[in-house]
């Protein structure tokens, strides 16, 4: 098979120690050689592919989406969710449990790995199975079979692990199997039936509020057991200063504990629901100015390990869309407060957002072109250590290993158009909005799965 050289770009490699001009020869799924520019122009039996001013990374991993699949059809598919992520530049993707039927047994991740290996053109899948049957709270899954059938991380994500002796068996018995639990972090009797964070925008809106506490009471219990049984804990998307303050506290004292934050709560503030409607609601909501701030440092300081994008496709219906009517379009403004029947049908809207697409261009506008994060620290929040989560091989392009590369150009502007994405999809807060930064190519195990080169700058 011929092979191919990546010339002219940037490679970004922090395992491998490299952040320059190096061009790569790529052939038969693995890195072949790394050299200076020019150096591998005269290597036999290679298409050269000229990537001047693009970044040429390890792929991204993202390690919590939602592919519906089975269950939700009209939402997403195991082969839609594959390609929108590929489309985002990422190589592999950990979805969520909390599909119909849960995968919380070791045919439901069968059935997941052998959707995966039908679809062309798609990122790698890793099973997330269930801490708990059923999603209940009450029963422990095998993790063991699990494991065996291709589970790489725990989950009840959507639903907080209430019980306590539950957890801690699974952390126990996920430990010793060399993985760990990722956990979301709510006290229901806290949050209720909350719809907005607990402050300016809830009382706008005339909607119930979900107070940081919440987040912050789960985390605390959850960091002390972490310490306590020496297993490994994930901290699902993280959203409060809390939350963050506990997370540093505890890898201080010894916890093997690590976090992740979505694109959207260090793009957005509260007040997005406004312009968005549903369409920026979501599990935990997004908070006050302060709290992106200080989310974006704890990112800059090491405490958030990576970002995670949370990917969560819901219908128009699901978003209570026809019972809010034209509400939340840029030409007609609701009255708010909200009357009472709007009130409930906001309330009722599934929780969620998409962002497998839009992660690179957020991220690099938001964290990197705005200098709170080099190039280097991006790709260890969306490659190295994801893959070191889910104990994966390392993320590195060094030669002789898997070929998962992301090319993006992080000078290109486009503007978010959810009718042009991949996903099923559409419930992004970021439509209409100028992104700099955009993936040009994915190579998944040495095939380019995704190359967006020839595209408009309107797509
Ligand atoms: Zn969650």
């Amino acid at each position: 098979m011929r092979g191919f050289v990546l010339a002219g770009g940037r490679l970004i490699d922090p395992v491998a120690g490299i952040d320059g001009p190096h061009d790569l020869q790529i052939r038969d799924g693995r890195i072949r050689a790394v050299g200076r520019p020019g150096a591998l122009d005269s290597v036999a039996d290679s298409t050269r592919i000229a990537l001047d001013g693009c970044w040429i990374m390890p792929g991204l991993i993202d390690v919590h989406v939602h592919l519906r699949d089975p269950g939700f059809p009209q939402k997403e598919t195991i082969a839609s969710g594959l390609r929108a992520a590929v489309a985002g530049g990422f190589t592999a993707v950990a979805a969520m449990a909390n599909t119909e039927p849960v995968n919380d047994c070791p045919e439901i991740s069968r059935y997941m790995l052998a959707r995966a290996a039908e679809v062309k053109d798609g990122a790698r899948l890793v099973p997330v199975g269930a801490v708990s049957r059923g999603l209940a709270g009450r029963e422990p899954v095998n993790y063991e079979a699990m494991v065996l059938a291709g589970a790489r991380l725990f989950s009840d994500d959507g639903i907080p692990v209430d019980d306590t002796a539950l957890l801690t068996r699974a952390f126990s018995e996920v430990n010793s199997l060399g993985f760990a639990v990722s956990l979301h972090e709510e006290d229901r009797s806290l949050s209720g039936s909350g719809a907005a964070n607990a402050g300016a925008t809830a009382i706008v809106l005339g909607v119930p509020g979900v107070p940081a506490q919440s987040e912050v009471a789960r985390v605390r219990r959850d960091l002390e057991l972490a310490l306590k049984t020496g297993a490994a804990a994930h901290i699902a998307h993280v959203s409060t200063v809390g939350a963050v303050q506990l997370v540093r506290g505890a890898k201080e004292a010894g916890a093997r504990v690590t976090c992740e934050v979505t694109p959207h709560h260090l793009a957005l503030e509260e007040a997005a629901l406004l312009r968005c409607g549903t369409n920026a609601k979501m599990s935990p909501p997004l908070r006050d100015r302060e709290t992106v701030i200080a989310l974006r440092k704890a990112v800059a300081d090491g405490t958030i390990d990576m970002i995670a994008t949370d990917h969560a496709p819901h219908d128009p219906s699901s978003k209570q869309m026809a019972a809010l009517g034209g509400f939340f379009s840029p030409d007609c403004r609701p009255e708010l407060p909200l009357a009472a029947p709007l009130a409930a049908a906001f309330c009722r809207a599934a929780n969620g957002v998409i962002g497998l697409e839009t992660a690179v261009g957020v991220v690099l506008q938001t964290l990197v072109n705005s200098g709170v994060v080099n190039p280097m620290r991006m790709v260890e929040l969306l490659a190295v250590n994801p893959a070191h989560l889910l104990r994966l091989e390392a993320a590195t392009l060094r030669v002789g290993c898997a070929a998962n590369v992301t090319v993006i150009d992080p000078e290109a502007r486009w503007v978010v158009e959810p009718q042009r994405m991949v996903s099923k999809s559409r419930n992004t807060p970021f439509a209409g909005m100028e992104l700099q930064g955009r993936v040009m190519m994915t190579i998944v195990a040495g095939e380019v799965s995704f190359d967006g080169r020839h595209r408009s700058a309107a797509q």
